[in-house]
């Protein structure tokens, strides 16, 4: 076990995982690791190099060469900034069957085990407690009701000044689900030693409180 903290946070999205992670990492003073931005980066470069889902071995060896780093708020993939349109509505659609491949998620597992041997790491995700951190001093598990995640998720579309309709959002998020918590490597699901929070009616505020409290009691 290393010297440093590991706290994991789990769970579909929309329930403000990113958010939370990022400021509870803030207040903690460690560092946050998105790693779905990490999925989402290996996705964008697929869908650039226009290689079709099925071609599982070309993404794979896609996957070998990028060079992917988390700076700050920042993600860079081969150097150039990506952080915005990983997060468009075309990346969204695809990440959860790029993510599926198990080659895909051996190559990002590593690199995420990485940063926790010389930094303690908040790190969000669906398998950090299970599989990435199954030895993890701190783990947590979000959920929120359907209608409540699509809302959040229409708001961070209209912030990217993308529109998208609420139904096509919940359809998305329900489709995503699916196939993440029924993929064969590390579906998403709760650690059996996980704290499960329901951010339904809390604010981010609220979010981040009640996990920072688990960590450092009043
Ligand atoms: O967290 P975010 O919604 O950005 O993640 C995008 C997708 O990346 C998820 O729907 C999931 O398919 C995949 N993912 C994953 N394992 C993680 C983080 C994300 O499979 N640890």
């Amino acid at each position: 076990m290393s010297e440093f903290t590991v706290v994991a946070i789990d769970g579909p999205s929309g329930t403000g995982k990113s958010t939370t992670a990022k400021l509870l990492a803030k207040r903690l003073n460690y560092l946050y690791i998105d790693s779905g931005a990490m999925y989402r980066a290996v996705t964008y470069s697929v869908l650039k190099n226009k290689i079709p889902a099925a071609e599982t071995e070309k993404i794979i060896e896609l996957a070998k060469t990028l060079d992917i780093v988390l700076q700050d708020e920042q993600v860079l993939l081969n150097g150039e900034d990506v952080t915005s349109p990983i997060r468009n509505i075309d990346v969204t659609a695809n990440v959860s069957a790029v993510s599926a491949i198990k080659e895909v998620r051996e190559i990002l597992v590593a690199k995420q085990r990485e940063y926790s041997l010389t930094n303690s790491v908040v790190m969000d995700g669906r398998d950090i407690g299970t599989v990435v951190f199954p030895e993890a001093q701190y783990k947590f598990f979000l959920v929120c009701d359907i209608k409540t995640r699509a809302a959040r998720r229409q708001q961070d579309f209209r912030d990217l000044g993308q529109e998208i309709a609420i139904d096509r959002i919940v359809k998305e998020l329900r489709k995503r689900d699916e196939v993440d918590t029924k993929r064969e490597e590390s579906p998403l699901r709760k650690a059996d030693d996980a704290i499960e929070v329901d951010t339904t009616n809390m604010i981010i505020e609220e979010q981040v409180e009640c996990i920072y409290r688990k960590i450092v009691p009043k």
